[in-house]
Order: structure tokens, then sequence, then C-alpha cells
């Protein structure tokens, strides 16, 4: 299975700002952060496929309104899709997420033989991330949030439309850059010797901002941390740059 190109190779300003802008977040929200929850990588992706677009108290609920509703995954795979489509109905866009899941979850069994992804443990990030992002309905940010947030930890970067956001906003990455290709451009700004914890922590710090202060609309850029760093930022405050 080809693996995915790597991204060009960030110039070290961008680096030098990425490590500041965790610093400085971090001193801000607190890290390093607890993983929300400890799901094996299946119960994951299943879960990443349904928090699409939709609250984290939303998707968890759906999650476990699946779990009751069913048996187990293959029973899921094989039910009527009016059901699953039921069991879902808290999450955003059930009519297409039900059909998606069972595609997805098909897709696996065809390929695995059975409905199962702890042969993820054995291969390197880019090689498990290539591996997900080959089956229907997933995409960078679904595989990465499967090899970060599962039991497999693995040192891999999600970006949500916050993290997307904030990224794009202090120029780390261009503003036309889409979330999909952004994984890898933001990912290799990281240093190398960084943990897993260390790529969970990033993630959840732009997204934290993105949430409490870099909002879509009307960003706090006067109390902000990071005004003196963010083009976007002087910009609104009709300031220049540090
Ligand atoms: S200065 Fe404004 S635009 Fe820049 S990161 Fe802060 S809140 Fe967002």
């Amino acid at each position: 299975m080809p693996l995915p190109r790597p991204a060009p190779a960030p110039d070290a300003t961008k680096r030098d700002l990425a490590l500041e802008v965790h610093r400085r977040l971090c001193a801000e929200y607190g890290c390093p952060v607890l993983y929300f929850h400890a799901l094996s990588p299946l119960d994951e992706l299943v879960s990443s496929l349904l928090s699409h677009r939709t609250k984290n108290a939303d998707s968890a609920r759906a999650f476990a309104s699946l779990r009751a509703a069913f048996e187990d995954w293959a029973a899921v795979r094989d039910a009527p899709v009016a059901e699953v489509e039921r069991a879902i109905a808290g999450v955003t866009w059930p009519e297409a997420k039900a059909p998606a899941l069972q595609r997805t979850l098909r897709a696996l069994t065809e390929r695995q033989g059975l409905l199962d992804l702890s042969h993820l443990a054995g291969m390197s990030v880019p090689e498990a991330t290539a591996w997900l992002a080959s089956l229907p309905g997933v995409g960078p940010k679904t595989a990465a949030a499967v090899l970060s947030f599962s039991t497999l930890r693995g040192r891999a970067l999600p970006v949500d439309s916050h993290h997307h956001r904030v990224a794009a906003r202090l120029g780390l990455i261009p503003k036309s850059l889409a979330v999909g290709p952004s994984h890898a451009v933001l990912e290799a700004l990281l240093p190398e010797d960084w943990d897993a914890q260390g790529f969970y922590d990033h993630h959840q710090m732009l997204m934290r901002h993105g949430q409490r202060c870099c909002f879509f609309r009307g960003p706090a850029c006067g109390r902000c941390v990071l005004r003196d760093l963010c083009p976007e930022g002087q910009s609104r405050l009709g300031t220049t740059p540090a």
C-alpha cells in the first residue's frame, strides 16, 4: 500500500512558531492533557466516524446507544440500515452516517477477514495512517484520531476545524490549505523526539484555543496570549507584529 507523500520540509521559522505556540498554550491551558478515553482501535474508528460535525456529548451518546442496541460491531454491520440510523439519531446526518459506517465495517471485514484493527499496533504511524485511509469513509482526521486517541496511543496529530482555523490564522499553514492535507504539514512542524503525549497535547492546545479564544466569528484577539505572534490578530487589532 503506497504511503502518503511526505509534506515538504517546513522552514525553521514555522517550526519555531509552532513550538512557541505550544509552549504558551500549555502555560495557558495546562499540559499534559489526560486522554479523554481509552477505546480499542476499532471502537475508536466507530466513535470517530460518528463524531464528524457533532458535539462530543452527542456522539458519545450515539456511540453508547449503538453498543446497547447491538451485540457487537458485526451486528451493526449486518443490521438493516434503518436500525443503525435509529440508534445514532443524536448525531448530525444519521441518514448518511449509518450506511457509511456499515460500508466501512464491510470493507474492513473483506480486507481482514474479521472486524479487528489490532494489527495496526505492529505498523509505523505513516503505514497505519495509509492503511486506515484506504478504507471507505476514512480520511486523515479519522485515521489520526484512531491512532492517537485509541489504546494505540500513536504519534499522530488529528486536526479538527478549531485546530485548523487557529493554525491558518497564525500562519502555520496557508489559509487556502484544506483540513485533510493540513495534517501532514502541521505534523511535520513537530519535533521528531516528541512522544505521543506531545502530539496529543499539541492537538488539544490548538483545539482548546479555537474553542475558548480564537472563535470562528469574532476571535478575542485583545486577550489572546498569541497576539504578538499572529498576523491575523495584528491585522484585526490594527497593530504591527513584534
Ligand atoms: S490573535 Fe486572534 S486570530 Fe490570532 S490566534 Fe489569537 S485569537 Fe486567533
